[in-house]
């Protein structure tokens, strides 16, 4: 897989799958919670499918078994990368993976969503499936 820059990670263009989930690690700080958001927007405006990573973690067959058809897109607050070591740990590759504190957004323990920074995350990963 060829890291593209700093803040994600692809193989090939996922512009055109139609076939996408995101997976948000959804964590309890501000970028985990930008992470959430910045999923549910792409999947309200159509790019792909808002998917339970909470299901992935917790091994359940029948989320595990729909997500090896489909192109799966990591959205993580901060370099831990829970989400992706999640799916990593499931044995689910990764198309997409975005690292929201190397858009130079700060990790905080607040959980206000900053509509900016969100919206930066949400241009982010729609340039990354373009590439
Ligand atoms: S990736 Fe970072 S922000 Fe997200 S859940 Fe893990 S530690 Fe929290």
């Amino acid at each position: 897989m060829a890291r593209k820059d700093e803040s994600c990670e692809e193989d090939g263009c996922l512009c055109a799958s139609g076939d996408l989930l995101f997976l948000a690690c959804a964590g309890g700080s501000n970028v985990g919670q930008i992470s959430n958001q910045a999923a549910v927007e792409l999947a309200k405006e159509g790019k792909g499918r808002l998917f339970c990573l909470a299901g992935i973690g917790a091994h359940i067959d029948s989320m595990i078994l729909p997500a090896k058809e489909r192109k799966l897109v990591a959205i993580d607050g901060c370099p831990v990368q829970c989400t992706k070591k999640i799916l990593d740990h499931a044995g689910l590759p990764v198309a997409l993976s975005v690292v929201i504190t190397d858009l130079d957004i700060e990790k905080t323990p607040k959980l206000e969503v900053d509509a900016a920074d969100c919206g930066r995350v949400v241009d982010k990963i729609k340039e990354c499936l373009r590439a």
